[in-house]
């Protein structure tokens, strides 16, 4: 349960400073991972993206715990090395991402460069196979109106997943979303983001030491609607 979940009010009233350290005060997080797991994804972007604030979403109290853990041992190790260190524009909080998204992130349409999301991570999500759960997919058509208001245009929604059926599901909704639309893989062939959201996470190795296939699907956030 997540009744015991606490939720800023609004963007502007959570304790960024106390995520990250080093932040200027012009800085908003830019990137969410959605589910982040057990934090991959995030400490594999981190060195690559050092000016870019970046946020885990993790509804599991022991992940996020570790995931938080994970960060201060890498800051510690980092600061004997760096000044300042890398994995200072890093961080995760425990959260329902299906639950107001809004009060942690600005809204993406007004925003000037870097005051909102650009990208939203959705790497190998629950699949919860059965029809009559499909309504706790993490993708749907509900929700997809918050990731759009949180996200700018240009922004980049990254999906993946070994699940066919559940790529399926996202790509369809994605796509008959009026504000996303699909970037062919053969453009992100070029995209060094497009690499770790491959192979950095927990359960994208696990696939891979299955042998098991990897779903890609990405979207970009449209400025006005398609018709
Ligand atoms: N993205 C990670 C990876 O690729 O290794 C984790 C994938 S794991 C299969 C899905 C994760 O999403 C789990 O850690 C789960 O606790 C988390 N999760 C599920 N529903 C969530 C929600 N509503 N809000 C935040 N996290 C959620």
């Amino acid at each position: 349960s997540d009744h015991s979940l606490v939720y800023p009010a609004s963007p502007s009233a959570m304790d960024w400073k106390a995520h990250y350290p080093s932040m200027s005060p012009e800085q908003t997080v830019e990137f969410a991972d959605i589910g982040c797991g057990f934090g991959g994804l995030l400490i594999a972007l981190a060195p690559m993206f050092p000016d870019t604030l970046m946020l885990g979403m993790e509804i599991r109290i022991t992940v996020t715990q570790y995931v938080a853990d994970r960060i201060t041992a890498l800051r510690l190790r980092n600061s004997l090395a760096y000044d300042p260190p890398e994995s200072e524009n890093v961080s995760v909080v425990r959260a329902n991402a299906m639950k107001f998204l809004p009060n942690f992130f600005n809204k993406g349409q007004a925003c000037i460069t870097s005051d909102c999301l650009s990208k939203i991570f959705f790497l190998f999500p629950d699949p919860h196979f059965k029809a009559r759960k499909h309504k706790a997919r993490i993708i749907s058509p509900t929700l997809l109106a918050e990731y759009a208001y949180v996200l700018r245009p240009g922004g980049i929604v990254y999906t993946i997943t070994d699940v066919l059926a559940l790529h399926e599901w996202m790509v369809h909704h994605l796509t008959a979303f009026p504000l996303f639309e699909r970037i062919p893989n053969e453009e992100l062939d070029g995209d060094p983001v497009v690499e770790q959201v491959k192979t950095s996470t927990e359960e994208g190795k696990k696939v891979q030491r299955n042998n098991g296939d990897k779903f890609l699907a990405c979207f970009r956030r449209l400025e006005d609607p398609k018709r």
